[in-house]
């Protein structure tokens, strides 16, 4: 939204509200120069330091932006340094956000930011924004098929076995949601993982990694309440197996939980 909005020329620069014939000073609050969008994100000696200090894998240059337009296509390029652990989202509005916001903040709070915490801001911004969309995303399709544990008994071709498990983090009161369907046929087998926020304990965990599961088996049309849930199979039964025995749901679910608290650390 943010990014449309400096496209069409909506964002309240000195330069936009100059135009628009309001009484204000149309200079950057920075460094005194007239403050057209481009100045703000590409060219004010306080936007190159930010830029600067990107970690990006190779070095983002804005002396030939002279409009937000030429600057998007190339900054969304930007590919992130390894450790930063941004590979699905470019870093690139984040900064352009965070650099709008630390300018508002500046003018109508006193409050100033120096480029080092901007970076990091945007940083956690844009992995908050990669994390919230890999939320119960299936993971990247291989042609393997989902490899489980040893079985009780074979299944029968109309049989679909559900394994769950779930990871508890007390100090966030997030559970990392782990489930497995596995069929006859391992290739129509299907895991996945989320994170569920504001749970209160390791059992309401458990509870809702069986209901994930369970309304993802009903999702399928193999056939808001467990019992009810259940009632509508022809037949369902529950029974404890040890983690030894459900390692690849205990993964999962352990995997989730610790991507999401990675971004507290
Ligand atoms: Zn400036």
């Amino acid at each position: 939204m943010f990014l449309w909005k400096a496209i069409n020329g909506a964002l309240p620069t000195g330069a936009v509200l100059q135009a628009r014939t309001f009484d204000v000073d149309p200079t950057c609050c920075r460094c005194n120069v007239f403050e057209s969008l481009e100045h703000l994100l590409f060219k004010c000696p306080f936007a190159l330091k930010i830029w600067e200090l990107a970690p990006f894998a190779t070095p983002f240059l804005t002396g030939n932006i002279h409009q937000i337009k030429v600057g998007i296509m190339p900054g969304n390029k930007q590919v992130c340094l390894p450790p930063v652990g941004l590979s699905q989202t470019p870093l690139f509005p984040w900064l352009c956000w965070n650099i709008w916001l630390a300018k508002n903040e500046k003018i109508f709070n006193a409050r100033m930011f120096s480029p080092g915490e901007i970076v990091r801001k945007a940083i956690q911004d844009a992995k908050e924004w990669q994390l919230a969309h890999d939320f119960g995303s299936p993971p990247p399709k291989s042609s393997s098929p989902v490899v489980v544990g040893p079985l009780a008994s074979p299944l029968q071709a109309d049989e679909r076995l559900l394994r769950t498990d779930a990871a508890w983090c007390r100090d966030l009161k997030a559970a990392g949601l782990g489930w497995i369907l596995i069929t006859q046929i391992p290739e129509e087998s299907v895991c996945r993982s989320a994170v569920t926020l504001n749970v209160s304990s390791p059992l309401m965990a458990e509870c809702l990694a069986i209901r994930a599961a369970i309304t993802m088996a009903l999702d399928l049309n193999l056939s808001q309440d467990i019992q009810l849930m259940a009632s509508s199979f022809s037949s369902f039964s529950c029974c404890f197996i040890p983690r030894s025995c459900n390692a690849e749901a205990d993964s999962l679910a352990k995997q989730v939980l610790s991507l999401y608290a990675a971004n507290f650390d």
